[in-house]
């Protein structure tokens, strides 16, 4: 392999010879970029190349694609295939096709280049000689221009898969590029909202699988739209690990993703390296977990978890389509859901790497930390009735200020939640329906969130703030009525996989690691169903921002978090 930085060092021509293989007999692809050094990641090198490819005349495009050998074609045949080629063909079994798949290739073939004249061409990486022969069969009927476009795309993919194998870089710079990547993906102008099965979060579910082929991991997706990408290894038991690729409106880059493109790096280093571990590494790129389309969260991991809510397939999204209708229209069958639910015997755990998304470890000035525990959360939403009147003839003492006795509310809230380092509370909502400047409210609605990691504080705390309503109610007349929304209990993380982690951040940074809390909702929580789980947080910038496009990480931490993850990979005790 090749470091980058010396790509980005040498002379000109030594670097186009470097990258000669990547592009089929075309140095101009790399030629046309040498000026453009330095790149910060391999994806961004692939990323200029693939645009001197879109970019370049018609006549280069056809050459470019003619350079290209037909798949298990004459070429194949008489063995004139360069050794990328032949390597390429054979992953996807195209060397060991049966007499009628290689039949109808050849026929498939000839239609393609009659219709054509060029050969057809395919990132056969993933691919079997079916799903091969079904490609064919869809693009030979293309338009000449839509299909010329289908085969220079399909040339970058190869290309990526090449400079993967190529081109060495720097672990952080890599996660960082993937996530800048996939932020490209958006169904919003100028913002990354990605919500399920639309089809910003298609191209996304498309890059994440190229990403886990370029890794070298072998790739499925599920009938919800995960994907997953598996490291094999010593036994058939497996360790999971990933996060949600969908994003909230709006949103952050790392939410999530973080997840996904660091494990995918690690695997991939793991596997360049030829590092096998005792047990199948799975990484599942979960397709939905924010609730976003549907109103209903953490769809991904709950078909993983074998806790898909069949009833939620009738429920109809803002364009009145339903959760059944977009899973169909995906390509997909409900029928397969109840499948995705894995066998908790061959399980060895679900761990998940996820941006803080809160300023603890910030403030610390860590890295990276453990969670301890997932906050349970207690939601209510609650009524104050008192009287409206006129605002200029109700004297003080005779009120009964709905808006007033909410305040008092408010304020008791955040009194009691400041009372205990693990307790958060929050009135998000508060409104006063039909408030006029000069009329005395007379009802209010709020709402209060109770979160903590152990749900004895949790409810310690909810009582509390309840008997305090009831006084604000008698003191100010008023009614207040409250009426419990959710009540979801903590999910504890495994001790002995907490003290992974952290015998992990020591080995790697020296350092002794903080532990501390998730208050926000992650998909461990609905693997914790299945087996033990684990989290590692990252730390996040700019304030502990998320859940907003201000979400920061750097390379420096991707890469601490990265050589964490690894080395509790290479640690991880498969129990007997
Ligand atoms: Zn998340």
């Amino acid at each position: 392999m090749i470091d980058l930085a010396r790509l980005n060092s040498v002379a000109a021509p030594e670097f186009v010879a470097a990258l000669a293989s990547i592009f089929e007999h075309s140095p101009w692809v790399p030629e046309r970029v040498a000026a453009a050094r330095p790149f910060a990641s391999g994806v961004a090198l692939h990323a200029a190349m693939s645009d001197a490819v879109m970019q370049a005349g018609e006549a280069m495009q056809l050459a470019l694609i003619r350079a290209h050998p037909e798949l298990a074609g004459r070429a194949a045949i008489r063995g004139d295939l360069t050794e990328a080629s032949t390597s390429e063909q054979c992953g996807a079994g195209l060397s060991a096709c049966t007499p009628g798949q290689y039949q109808r290739l050849q026929t498939l073939n000839a239609a393609y280049s009659a219709r054509f004249g060029f050969p057809f061409i395919l990132a056969v990486k993933g691919q079997t000689p079916d799903s091969v022969i079904a490609a064919l069969e869809r693009r030979v009927t293309h338009e000449e221009s839509q299909e010329r476009h289908v085969a220079l795309l399909e040339i970058c993919r190869i290309a990526r898969f090449r400079l993967a194998d190529l081109v060495d870089e720097p672990i952080g710079a890599a996660i960082i590029a993937m996530a800048d990547d996939l932020a490209r993906f958006s169904e919003t102008t100028g913002s990354l909202t990605c919500s399920y099965l639309s089809p910003a979060h298609m191209d996304t579910a498309a890059r994440i699988r190229d990403f886990m082929l370029a890794a070298g991991l072998d790739v499925h997706h599920d009938a919800v739209g995960n994907v997953v990408g598996v490291l094999p290894g010593g036994s058939a038991r497996q360790l999971l690990t990933g996060s949600h690729y969908d994003t909230v409106i709006n949103a952050g880059r790392y939410d999530g993703r973080l997840g996904i493109v660091l494990p995918i790096a690690v695997a991939g280093a793991l596997r360049r390296a030829a590092v096998r571990l005792p047990f199948s590494l799975q990484i599942i790129a979960f397709a939905e977990e924010e609730g976003v389309r549907f109103r209903s969260t953490f769809l991904g991991s709950r078909a993983v978890a074998g806790r898909f809510d069949p009833t939620v397939l009738d429920t109809i999204d803002a364009q009145g389509m339903s959760l059944r209708e977009a899973i169909t229209a995906g390509g997909q069958d409900v029928a397969d859901i109840p499948a995705i639910a894995r066998d908790p015997a061959q399980l060895l755990g679900f761990v998940e790497v996820h941006i803080e998304q809160g300023p603890v470890l910030l403030d610390a000035g860590l890295p990276v930390g453990v969670v301890t525990s997932i906050a349970g959360s207690m939601r209510s939403t609650v009524t104050v009735e008192g009287l409206s009147g006129h605002a200029g003839t109700v004297p003080m003492p005779l009120r009964r200020d709905a808006a007033a006795a909410a305040a008092e509310i408010v304020l008791a809230v955040e009194r009691r939640c400041s009372a205990d380092p693990g307790l958060v509370g929050t009135v998000g909502k508060l409104e006063v329906p039909d408030g006029a400047m000069n009329v005395i409210p007379g009802r209010c609605h709020l709402s209060i969130d109770i979160r903590s990691g152990s749900d004895a504080v949790r409810d310690a705390a909810e009582a509390d703030v309840s008997a305090e309503m009831q006084r604000i109610a008698r003191r100010r007349n008023v009614t207040i009525e409250q009426s419990r929304v959710l009540e979801a209990p903590a999910i504890a993380c495994a001790a002995r996989i907490q003290d992974a982690w952290e015998a992990s951040i020591r080995r790697v940074t020296g350092a002794p690691a903080r532990r501390l809390p998730s208050g926000a909702g992650h998909d461990a929580m609905m693997m914790a169903n299945l087996t033990d789980i684990g989290m590692l947080f990252v730390r996040c910038g700019n304030g502990g921002i998320s859940h907003n496009p201000a979400e920061t990480l750097s390379a420096d931490d991707a890469a601490i978090a990265a050589a964490v993850f690894r080395d509790f990979l290479q640690h991880y005790k498969v129990p007997e």
